[in-house]
């Protein structure tokens, strides 16, 4: 499919449908190392978002229903998720502009203004255990694939892939942000929720745009 509005709102569907399926995992990963409200804050987002599509004006560019799912994010996740997906969308959809159609190097645009806007907002680097962990390794791998020649499906594909990678190398990590942080050398051995549900957020990005 083409990357425009449509495949952004069958996205954001996916993601709920994604995030609602993986509710248990995320809530049991963050009771682990947090407080065991990643998978409700994050499921309680996405429903509202799918509530929020449904007026959605016919006009709406890709940017529109990003712009709609930081603002829906920011009111309804909570915690520490919330406030960081917001602006990670709200970046993304800026990095959009008015674009109807997104090319590769409007979909690594996307992806690096969220990683970044999240930076912005949490402060945490690479190797910190956060969902950084997958979102940077994603805009590598994605702009990787742009500057070899991948069509968009083949970009969103890679960065999913290392978004899943990221997550999984999490789990050795000591946390350095957020409430895992507390636990020192107790982190280790635990896969970090964000990035979990990091990972699933791109592969269902990955998975829309493939069919
Ligand atoms: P809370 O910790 O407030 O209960 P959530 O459980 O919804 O919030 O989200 C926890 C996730 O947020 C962590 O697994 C981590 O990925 C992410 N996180 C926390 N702090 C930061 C930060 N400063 N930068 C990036 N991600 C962070
Ligand atoms: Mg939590
Ligand atoms: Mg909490």
């Amino acid at each position: 499919m083409s990357v425009d509005v449509a495949w952004v709102v069958a996205w954001m569907k996916r993601s709920a449908q994604v995030i609602s399926e993986h509710r248990v995992e995320l809530i049991t990963l963050d009771r682990e190392i947090g407080d065991g409200d990643h998978g409700e804050n994050m499921d309680r987002g996405f429903q509202a978002v799918l509530t929020k599509l449904d007026d959605l004006p016919a006009a709406a560019t890709p940017g529109d229903v990003l712009k709609l799912v930081a603002t829906t994010l920011i009111s309804t996740v909570g915690g520490a998720a919330g406030p960081l997906y917001g602006t990670a969308y709200l970046k993304a959809s800026g990095a959009v502009g008015a674009e109807t159609a997104l090319d590769g190097a409007a979909l690594v645009a996307l992806l690096t203004a969220a990683r970044d806007g999240i930076v912005l907002r949490g402060k945490a680097e690479p190797g910190d255990k956060t969902m950084i962990d997958a979102w940077t390794p994603a805009v590598v791998a994605a702009e990787t694939a742009q500057s070899s020649g991948a069509g968009e499906t083949e970009i969103l594909a890679a960065a999913a892939a290392a978004a899943e990678a990221g997550a999984v190398a999490t789990e050795p990590l000591v946390a350095r942000k957020g409430r895992a942080s507390y636990l020192g050398e107790r982190a280790i051995g635990h896969r970090d929720p964000g990035a979990q549900s990091t990972a699933l957020l791109l592969r269902a990005a990955a998975d829309v745009a493939a069919g």
